[in-house]
């Protein structure tokens, strides 16, 4: 089967980068990364090779010494093609070049923007499109490649890579690190940080990565890793990549994690001090077999690698903690998938699973759409094939497809395939290729979800003495409860909430966010403060976009939100940043 990436100029079937050695010095001073690539095909290549690249500067290319002609083709939004002429016959290809200070997928932190206040620090974060501004590549999770590197990085730096460390010194003012990624990964799993980062072990194959000021109480928070590997493996089969380790990154990390393999970066916010948001572990885990090993061909197959992930995480939360709680977590993100149809009520093709991104970036349009969507509908064929048979499926497909990049006509095949009956139910053409949801989609039920819905229902009839009730719910129940109120609220109603959900206590960022929201939408002054100071701080998407929403929404708000962006832009990932720009210009 044929496709192109309409995301990178690598042609499907050509030759591809089967290994890379890179050898890269890290220029806190400057804001870049400077070195050599030195690539190696899975075959001789054609006269001309093309590749992908974004605010790199090319400094010299050559194989075996000889240097070639090649220049940096015209700029567009997926960047500049590196094109190479005279490589007919070729294998190998080295590359000087550097990153710019501009970097989509870097973001170079101030000694303040860290928790220790004393040292610098850099991380990367290339899905979906950005693995092409920290390195020439063929930009598209449809190659994969292994590969060995070595970091050079300032003296009282350390760097760490989602890949083995096998080495690191000291040589004169730099920390060397050497790194090996033996299993071939797609660009976007391409992964690094540097900075005053220390390790304590959680597991036999995990250790948690942090500032040595957030070390001692993330290793408390992610205690549960080793069950969840265990509760994963028997799901999912053998876990392959070796370590699963956590990196605990700085408050302004876009998303609240990422699956960058042998090594997930999570966000601080997820630090709550009772165990209660561990789910984006399971997630990340989930993602080592459910993108990181079957991954999407294409980013508008995306749903192939995130609403499988969702279903896996949910069945290992299901196994650590119950049906009812995993039920409660699949009403929340149905009420996640709602609201991203409301924002897509002008663009309903992007609430399509397979999407067509032709001329559009993959993040202007990130939602919880591939997720929650993609979710329910293999809850839909799970329970038109009964668990067992499912189960079945899924141990097939994993091994099947086991590092291989598909398309969502693949999976589609494969899925008629194995599971005949079962689909014939199953509108898969309305699912995948219709926007919204079709009616027959899973609804959850679960007790946990009852006592929210009851308690709602006497909110609605005026009763306000609702502290009891809620004072021996799990924390997604307050989400819930909190997620389902109209969004503007009398100042009477809002400080009803604070006393009920004792809001000014709470340190839980999964509740904070949608009070906040409310807060903003009702204009509810006293809270106002309190929000600007959690902009200033925290970068996660997830939080940033719904809040700043609420400010600009709220006409009385709408110049705040502007000056607070304006002030704390540059704290902000360039993902977050661009999400957060898209919604201010609305
Ligand atoms: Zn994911």
């Amino acid at each position: 089967m044929t496709h192109q990436d309409p995301h990178s100029c690598w042609i499907f079937g050509s030759a591809q980068i089967a290994h890379a050695d890179l050898d890269l010095t890290v220029d806190f001073d400057r804001q870049v990364i400077h070195g050599t690539a030195d690539y190696r095909f899975d075959r001789a290549l054609d006269s001309r090779l093309r590749l992908d690249t974004r605010t790199l500067q090319i400094d010299d290319v050559s194989s075996d010494g000889r240097s070639l002609e090649w220049r940096l083709e015209d700029e567009t939004f997926l960047g500049r093609v590196l094109s190479v002429d005279g490589t007919r016959g070729l294998n190998t290809l080295r590359i000087r070049f550097a990153t710019s200070p501009s970097a989509g997928a870097l973001q170079w932190l101030t000694p303040e923007q860290t928790a220790g206040r004393k040292l610098p620090y850099m991380f990367s974060q290339c899905q979906a499109i950005l693995a092409r501004s920290v390195i020439p590549c063929q930009d598209t999770p449809a190659v994969r490649f292994t590969y060995d590197a070595v970091l050079r990085v300032p003296r009282e730096l350390t760097a760490v890579m989602a890949a083995e460390r096998t080495d690191v010194k000291q040589e004169g003012h730099h920390t060397v690190c050497r790194f090996r990624m033996r299993h071939p990964i797609p660009s976007y799993l391409f992964a690094l940080a540097v900075g005053n980062i220390v390790s304590q072990r959680i597991g036999p194959r995990s250790c948690v990565y942090a500032e040595p000021e957030v070390l001692a109480e993330a290793a408390w928070e992610f205690a549960d890793v080793q069950r969840m590997i265990e509760g994963a493996v028997e799901l999912f089969g053998a876990y392959i990549w070796d370590r699963f380790d956590l990196l605990v990154m700085p408050p302004s990390f876009p998303y609240g994690g990422m699956e960058n393999p042998t090594l997930t970066f999570l966000t601080p916010t997820l630090i709550a001090g009772d165990r209660s948001l561990v789910s984006v572990v399971a997630h990340e885990l989930a993602h080592s077999w459910t993108g990181n090993l079957v991954t999407n061909a294409t980013w508008e197959d995306f749903w192939l690698n995130e609403g499988w992930t969702v279903y896996a995480e949910r069945r290992i939360l299901e196994r650590l903690y119950g049906a009812e709680f995993a039920h409660l977590q699949a009403a929340g993100g149905r009420n996640d998938l709602l609201v991203a149809f409301k924002n897509f009520s002008d663009t309903p093709q992007y609430t399509k699973l397979k999407t067509d991104l032709g001329g559009v970036d993959p993040d202007d349009v990130f939602s919880s759409v591939p997720y929650e969507k993609g979710y329910l509908l293999l809850v839909e064929i799970e329970r038109a094939a009964g668990r067992d048979a499912f189960d079945r499926f899924i141990a097939s497909y994993i091994s099947d497809f086991g590092f291989t990049s598909i398309t969502t006509g693949q999976f589609v095949e494969y899925l008629v395939r194995q599971l005949p009956e079962a689909v014939k139910g199953v509108d898969l053409d309305l699912w995948i290729h219709q926007p919204g949801l079709p009616e027959s989609a899973p609804v959850f039920s679960s007790s946990l979800i009852d006592e929210v819905r009851a308690a709602r229902a006497r909110w609605d009839k005026g009763e306000r003495n609702l502290q009891g009730v809620v004072s021996t719910w799990n924390v997604q129940q307050k989400v819930l409860f909190l997620e389902e109120l109209p969004p503007r609220l009398t100042p009477e109603d809002c400080a009803h909430l604070e006393r009920i959900f004792e809001l000014e206590k709470t340190r839980n960022t999964e509740i904070l966010q949608p009070w906040y929201s409310i807060a903003a939408s009702s204009s509810y002054e006293r809270v106002l403060p309190t929000i600007r100071e959690f902009l200033g701080v925290v970068g996660r998407g997830k939080y940033l976009r719904p809040i700043y929403r609420a400010l600009h929404e709220n006409p009385q708000t709408r110049g705040l939100a502007r000056e607070l962006f304006e002030k704390f832009k540059n704290r902000y990932h360039p993902v977050a940043r661009s999400a957060v720009q898209r919604i201010l210009e609305k």
